[in-house]
């Protein structure tokens, strides 16, 4: 406990907006466990700004106090970046209350939003106004803009409108020193110097707190058109991919690959969902579900029409085996329920070892063939849950337990050498350890094994340079214990 801290952040933000350990009542569980429970920490305390004059009173507080600082937002980051370790000395800064809209400029195609403003209501106001806000992905209920551009979140629509950075213009931010950047530019062009915006976005809490943030919107498409395809490999899928890249080019919104094992899953867990084309019994079976999105700015007709004859194309050169096109918007929303219930199903089969990784896609089959066989061959009876943003040449590879084994044992056991059997493929590979959802604490020392030595050498000058004394997410994305690597 430091009390003079605690009082200066009750004096800044207001009692009721902080939360400790000392107050019995008061329950910290929601800002200290991670989402898929593998870390549960202990804060010095959970402090809520309302406003960036408070955050950056915060962090002079904590900078004044030696007292390291965990930005947190919806808390659904996958890599253990977002709660305090189990030292009881970190204090969590929530940006929870700082959900404001501040503006929306039509002419400008940008709408400006404080860090703490939920994913879909962010995509809501832009639909209020007429437009769209395209980052999408499974955990919008939750998460957070300032936690999407501090992971660089990408989601299921990348391939058309690319990932948060993409869709960043500018950035208010609170440094490590407790000063405020202004930044919250509209501009699309702007050469005058150093990108600071890019170096926030993507630093996981670690360079600066991000609250506010400038971000492009799009005409909203007259017609967005789902179709789900059965191919019989991961060779048919990337070839209807580029067969979707040619014919339906700009209208290519969605691409998402599921794995036979992921879907027969669904099809356990979740039997009322009714994954098209799964045929009982068929969980090994070697085939794949594709689903794909086509956008139009003409029409339903128009829509419906490419993507029906981009599936002729397919089934004429025998990419795809089986194909449906969703008939009405719910229809729609049941096949991209289904995919975005892999996890949940994953979740429910057990314990299980999960790999964010990128493969450029022109590999990505060569390598599915080789990582599974090895996996296979070492650790007799592992179950691979393969699934992903295909068009973006990202794979959620997962590893579940063998069938009937214990799950945590597995885990506990077999954990590390599956990651780096995984990770030495992807290196292979010339691919990446984490697609989009970050370095975090799960993965930060195995970042000095498979990261560039000179690029991260420069990425610790820069943590240096912008937060000498370490204060912000200590630990996280660059790994403390060997400095020196
Ligand atoms: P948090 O989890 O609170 O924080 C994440 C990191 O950002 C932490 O390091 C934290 O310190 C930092 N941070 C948070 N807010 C700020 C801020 N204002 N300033 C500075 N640093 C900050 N991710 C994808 O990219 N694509 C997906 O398709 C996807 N699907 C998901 C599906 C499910 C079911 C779940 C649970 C997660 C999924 N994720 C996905 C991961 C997660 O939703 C994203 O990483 C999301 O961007 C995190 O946002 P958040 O507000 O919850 O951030």
């Amino acid at each position: 406990m430091n009390p003079t801290l605690i009082a200066q952040l009750r004096a800044t933000v207001g009692d009721a907006h902080v939360l400790t350990h000392e107050d019995p009542t008061a329950d910290l569980s929601a800002w200290e466990n991670d989402w898929r429970k593998r870390a549960q920490g202990r804060a010095l305390a959970i402090v809520r700004p309302g406003s960036t004059a408070e955050v950056a009173a915060v962090v002079k507080a904590c900078a004044a106090a030696g007292a390291s600082i965990v930005p947190q937002g919806g808390n659904t980051g996958l890599v253990v970046g977002s709660v305090p370790d189990d030292t009881g000395t970190q204090v969590v800064l929530s940006l929870g209350r700082m959900q404001a809209v501040r503006s929306l400029d039509a002419a400008n195609l940008t709408i400006t939003v404080e860090a703490g403003c939920i994913l879909q209501n962010l995509q809501t106001a832009a639909d209020n106004a007429g437009f769209l806000f395209p980052l999408s992905l499974a955990a919008e209920g939750s998460c957070t803009i300032g936690g999407n551009l501090a992971t660089n979140a990408g989601g299921t629509q990348v391939v058309r409108y690319g990932n948060a950075r993409d869709l960043c213009l500018g950035l208010e931010v609170v440094t490590a020193q407790g000063e405020i950047w202004h930044g919250l530019s509209g501009l699309r062009k702007d050469n005058t110097g150093y990108d600071l915006r890019d170096l926030f976005i993507g630093s996981e809490g670690t360079l600066g707190i991000i609250t506010a943030a400038t971000l492009k919107l799009y005409p909203q498409p007259a017609a967005q058109l789902t179709a789900w395809a059965a191919v019989p490999s991961l060779d048919a899928a990337v070839a209807l991919l580029g067969l979707a890249h040619q014919q339906l080019g700009a209208g290519l919104t969605g691409f998402e690959v599921m794995g036979q094992f992921a879907l027969s899953l669904v099809n356990k867990h979740f039997p009322a969902l009714r994954v098209p084309f799964m045929a009982a019994g068929a969980a090994q079976a070697p085939c794949y579900g594709v689903l794909l999105e086509n956008s139009s700015s003409e029409s339903e007709a128009h829509a419906r029409s490419r993507l029906e004859r981009l599936l002729e194309t397919a089934f004429e050169q025998e990419v795809v085996g089986d194909a449906v096109v969703a008939e009405s918007l719910a229809q729609a929303q049941g096949l991209w329920h289904i995919r975005e219930s892999i996890p949940l199903a994953q979740a429910e089969e057990g314990l299980n070892i999960k790999h964010d990784i990128s493969i450029p896609v022109s590999r990505i089959p060569t390598f599915c063939t080789e990582t599974d066989a090895l996996l296979k061959r070492e650790i007799p009876g592992v179950r691979l849950v393969n699934f992903g943003h295909l068009g973006d040449g990202n794979l959620h590879y997962n590893v579940q337990a063998p069938e009937n084994g214990d799950a945590a044992t597995f885990l506990r056991q077999q954990e590390a050498q599956v990651n780096a059997l995984v990770f030495q493929q992807v290196a292979r590979f010339d691919g990446s350890i984490s697609a989009e959802h970050g370095v975090g604490s799960l993965k930060a020392d195995k970042l000095p094994e498979f990261k560039d030595p000179v690029a991260l050498a420069l990425m610790r000058s820069i943590k240096h340079a912008l937060d000498p004394a370490n204060l912000l997410n200590p630990g996280r994305v660059l790994h403390p214990l060997n400095p020196s690597r």
